[in-house]
C-alpha cells in the first residue's frame, strides 16, 4: 500500500462485531474474560483499547515501524521515552526544541539523576563532540520548534549508532507524510498527536513508533505501569483526522510557500524563517530528507517587539493561540507562549527573540491569510 492508501486503510478494519467502517469508540474500562486465562486480546483499558490499537497499527504503517504505543499527550510519550533510561544516563538533545520537552527534562528528569545537554545539532560534528561515555539517547527535533533549524537525521544516526546510542526524532512538525525518520535510521519517531496527525485542534495525544522490540516492550510496560493512555475518543478522532492527513498537509504547505514568498517581499518584515526558502541554512539537508518544506514558518518585523505584538493582536483570520498543525491557521508568540518556560537568557542565546512570530498555516484560502497578515502589519 502507498502512503495515500495507508492513511485510510492501515489499521482501519471493519469492526468484527458489526462491520462498522469506522473503528468504534470502545468506551470501556475493562473486558470480560471468556474463562480464567482466556482473553479476547484486552484486559484493562489502561494498556489499550481496540480503538487505540487500530490507531497504533495505522501510525506504525505510516512511519514504517514495527509497532507503536500511544499516550495521553506528546509529553507523556516523551516522558515514557525518558523513563527507559536510568539515573546517571545522559541525553544529548538539540537546543531548539519544544519548550515543554525542555521543562520536562530540566524541571523533572534532572532531579532523578538524568543528565541533559542541549546543543546546536545543525552541524553533525557537534553531535559527535557532545557525546559522553554515559550518553544513551540523542534527541532530535527537525525542523525544530520554533526556529526551524534543520538537523541531518541520517548523519545524527550514523554518529550515534557508531557508539551504540539510540536516536529519537520528534517528527511532530513534518509527520510521516513529509518525513520518515525510521527510514533515515532513527530508532523511534515521536509524535504529539495533538498537532497535524489529528489535525483539527480537538485532541491531546502522543505516540512513539519504533522497530526496536526492546524499546516497544519498555514503552508498553510504561503505559501499563505509569498509566497515561490515549482515551478511546481521542484515538477515534486521530484515526479520523489521519484519513485527510496527506490532503491537509499538502494544502497547508502550499499555503506556507505562498505566505513565505509574500513575507520575504514585504518591506516591514526583517527576517523570514522557512526551510523552503533557498536562503535557509538547512535548505539542502531538509530537501534531502523531507518531501516538503512543511507548514510552519516564523518571521520578525521591522519595529521589533511592539510591532510584532500589534500584528498578533490585529489578525482576524489567523488565531492567536498555542499549538500547530490544525486546519485553522494559528499565530503564536513563542517568547510568551510556547517557550515561556525557557529562561529568557537561554531564549536570547538561541535567537528566540521577543519579536519572533510563529505561524502554523492551516488550509484556508492562502490569499485570505496573506490579506489578513497584510492588514495586521500595515500602519
Ligand atoms: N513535540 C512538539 C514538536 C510539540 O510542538 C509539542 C507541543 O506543542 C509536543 C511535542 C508536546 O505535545 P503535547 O502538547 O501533545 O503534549
Amino acid at each position: 500500500m502507498r502512503f495515500n492508501t495507508k492513511v485510510i486503510r492501515a489499521g482501519n478494519n471493519p469492526d468484527p462485531t458489526s462491520g462498522a467502517i469506522s473503528v468504534p469508540i470502545y468506551q470501556t474500562s475493562t473486558y470480560v474474560l471468556e474463562e480464567i486465562g482466556k482473553l479476547k486480546g484486552y484486559d484493562y483499558s489502561r494498556s489499550g483499547t481496540p480503538t487505540s490499537r487500530a490507531l497504533e497499527e495505522n501510525l506504525a504503517a505510516l512511519e514504517g515501524g514495527k509497532g507503536c504505543v500511544t499516550f495521553a499527550s506528546g509529553l507523556a510519550a516523551t516522558d515514557a521515552l525518558f523513563h527507559t533510561l536510568s539515573s546517571g544516563d545522559h541525553v544529548l538533545a538539540c537546543d531548539d526544541l519544544y519548550g515543554g520537552t525542555r521543562r520536562l527534562a530540566n524541571n523533572l528528569w534532572k532531579n532523578t539523576g538524568l543528565e541533559f545537554d542541549f546543543i546546536d545539532m545543525t552541524d553533525p560534528q557537534r553531535i559527535a563532540e557532545g557525546i559522553k561515555p554515559n550518553t544513551k539517547l540523542v534527541f532530535v527535533e527537525t525542523p525544530s520548534n520554533p526556529l526551524l533549524k534543520v538537523i541531518d537525521i541520517k548523519a545524527a544516526c550514523d554518529i550515534a549508532h557508531g557508539k551504540g546510542i539510540k536516536v529519537i526524532v520528534d517528527n511532530t512538525f513534518q509527520t510521516p507524510c513529509f518525513q520518515k525518520p525510521l527510514e533515515l535510521g532513527a530508532d523511534a519517531a515521536l509524535h504529539s498527536l495533538t498537532k497535524s496527525l489529528s489535525g483539527h485542534h480537538d485532541v491531546i495525544g502522543g505516540a512513539v513508533v519504533t522497530s526496536d522490540d526492546e524499546l516497544l516492550e519498555q514503552l508498553q510496560f510504561n503505559l501499563l505501569s505509569v498509566g497515561a493512555p490515549l482515551a478511546p475518543m481521542e484515538a477515534f478522532l486521530t484515526l479520523r483526522g489521519i484519513k485527510t492527513l496527506a490532503v491537509r498537509m499538502e494544502r497547508a504547505a502550499e499555503n506556507s510557500i505562498k505566505i513565505a514568498g509574500w513575507l520575504e517581499k514585504n518591506e516591514k518584515v526583517t527576517r523570514v524563517i522557512y526551510p523552503g526558502l533557498e536562503g535557509h541554512p538547512g535548505y539542502a539537508i531538509h530537501k534531502k530528507q523531507s518531501t516538503s518544506p512543511g507548514a510552519m514558518l516564523c518571521f520578525e518585523l521591522d519595529g521589533g517587539f511592539d510591532e510584532s505584538v500589534k500584528c498578533m493582536n490585529r489578525v482576524k483570520i489567523w488565531q492567536l493561540a498555542e499549538s500547530l498543525g490544525g486546519c485553522d491557521s494559528l499565530i503564536t508568540h513563542p517568547a510568551s507562549m510556547t517557550h515561556v518556560s525557557v529562561p529568557p537568557e537561554v531564549r536570547a542565546e538561541l535567537g528566540i527573540t521577543d519579536s519572533l512570530v510563529r505561524l502554523s498555516t492551516g488550509i484556508e484560502d492562502a490569499d485570505d491569510l496573506i490579506e489578513d497578515l497584510d492588514q495586521a502589519v500595515s500602519e
